[in-house]
């Protein structure tokens, strides 16, 4: 496979941005080799500047559900433009895309549109901290929630315990208001709250983890969440920003009943432009400014062009037996690679909930960060750069999830899986 173009924008990239990405997994460090440089995207497949087509797993982390430029979101999103790329004044659009929000998700009364998922999870704490007017907040164990100072922080080897930071320059003073438990660990939480519930502003978490790999809630976890929050008034948070649209319309919360008091969306209701949201009951939203005393604000928020980009992907979205394609074809997916590793006798073990999905080199069950951190890593690169080779866009990391858009046909999926089978075997 010829990438010398990639190569070299690579090594000028690195001259003027740090690591030469703009987001670090996209530098392929856990996986070695230098990132290929994309040049266009139609369908299921992207196209490297070297000429190089592959089927596209990653979907730019969850938002390109339809597919790359998708005809309707790019019609839609060339008309908006014409008409003004921002105004910094309020659109009927994001009334329309507020709407939508609502109607999909019932634990959603009121929604504010901010730019990104980190922008969302951030506000969605603050509002959670003005409303209970507690400072402390608990989260999980690779759990990811955007890179606010408050949140890049983990638990120390397996133990509940009280944050540290995960990054220079986040103060300890602040990771010191963050708890964090194992993932799955309703023990960890009860004891938590139990000790801190007076000071503990929210809960937050991922309903189904995504960014340690795909790792599924055990059957009762959230419903024990909500039941413990909800007795010691602490707010429930879901992340949704992977599985909000994904999982299913109405996201995990629909698809397991639980509803939360405040809820992040971000990716997909951004149709692949700069979108995120946080919502709640009116009480709770009502907080936030000008309605309330809670600042949060944007410049950017609300942009016509992405909400529009959003409002068609939504619109595609909530047509009839949408959800179920997308569960077939990452049925399909799944399987391919489970029969290709297990006829290799690769251990390998998998995770997912309709076109959302994970893999692990392990031959552990994984049910949070410390065993999802068992898997073979090494392997995984090993899988990863021979897939590549053979015309399949995995993630660069084992810890991050497949996705599956609704143009991946079944022969796409089969071209995947026969070239699983090789490299299994060579794994
Ligand atoms: C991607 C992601 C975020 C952060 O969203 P950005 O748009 O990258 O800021 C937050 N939470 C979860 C669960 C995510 O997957």
């Amino acid at each position: 496979m010829k990438t010398t173009n990639s190569k070299r924008l690579f090594d000028q990239a690195q001259r003027y941005i740090p690591g030469g990405v703009n987001s670090p997994v996209r530098a392929f460090r856990s996986v070695g080799g230098n990132p290929l440089f994309i040049k266009r995207a139609r369908g299921a497949t992207v196209t490297d500047v070297d000429g190089n087509t592959f089927l596209d797993y990653v979907a730019s982390w969850g938002p390109i559900i339809l597919g790359h430029a998708h005809p309707a979101v790019v019609r839609a999103i060339q008309r908006a433009a014409s008409q003004g790329t921002s105004y910094g004044a309020p659109t009927e659009q994001e009334l329309i895309l507020a709407q939508m929000i609502c109607q999909a998700l019932p634990s959603i009364e009121k929604v504010r549109l901010v730019s990104s998922g980190t922008e969302a999870v951030m506000s969605a704490i603050r509002v959670a901290r003005g409303f209970t007017k507690r400072d402390a907040i608990l989260k999980f164990d690779g759990c990811y929630h955007g890179h606010a100072d408050h949140l890049l922080v983990k638990a120390g080897s397996g133990a509940a315990t009280l944050g540290l930071p995960d990054s220079p320059g986040v103060p300890k003073a602040f990771a010191g208001h963050t708890l964090t438990a194992p993932y799955n660990d309703i023990e960890a939480v009860k004891s938590l709250i139990q000790k801190h519930w007076r000071k503990l502003a929210c809960i937050i978490v991922e309903p189904i983890a995504g960014n340690m790999g795909v790792v599924l809630p055990k059957k009762e976890f959230l419903r024990q969440l909500r039941t413990l929050t909800r007795q010691h008034g602490i707010l429930l948070i879901l992340d949704e920003v992977i599985s909000g649209f994904r999982v299913a319309y109405g996201g995990a919360q629909t698809l397991y009943g639980i509803k939360p008091d405040l809820t992040c969306l971000g990716k997909i209701i951004g149709g692949g432009l700069p979108v995120g949201a946080y919502g709640g009951s009116k009480d709770i939203m009502d907080l936030v400014a000008p309605a309330g005393p809670v600042y949060q604000a944007g410049t950017l928020s609300g942009n016509p062009l992405a909400v529009t980009a959003g409002i068609v992907t939504l619109k595609k979205l909530s047509t009839s037996g949408v959800y179920e394609k997308l569960d077939r074809r990452g049925a399909q997916l799944a399987e391919g690679l489970g029969k290709a590793a297990k006829q290799a006798n690769v251990p390998f073990f998998q995770t997912r909930v309709g076109s959302l999905m994970g893999g692990f080199f392990s031959d552990t069950r994984v049910v949070d960060f410390s065993s999802a951190k068992k898997s073979d890593t090494a392997r995984y690169a090993k899988f990863f750069h021979k897939m590549l080779e053979r015309g399949s866009y995995f993630a660069p990391s084992q810890f991050e999830a497949a996705f599956v858009s609704t143009v991946h046909t079944v022969s796409d999926i089969d071209h995947t899986i026969e070239a699983a089978h090789q490299v299994f075997k060579k794994l």
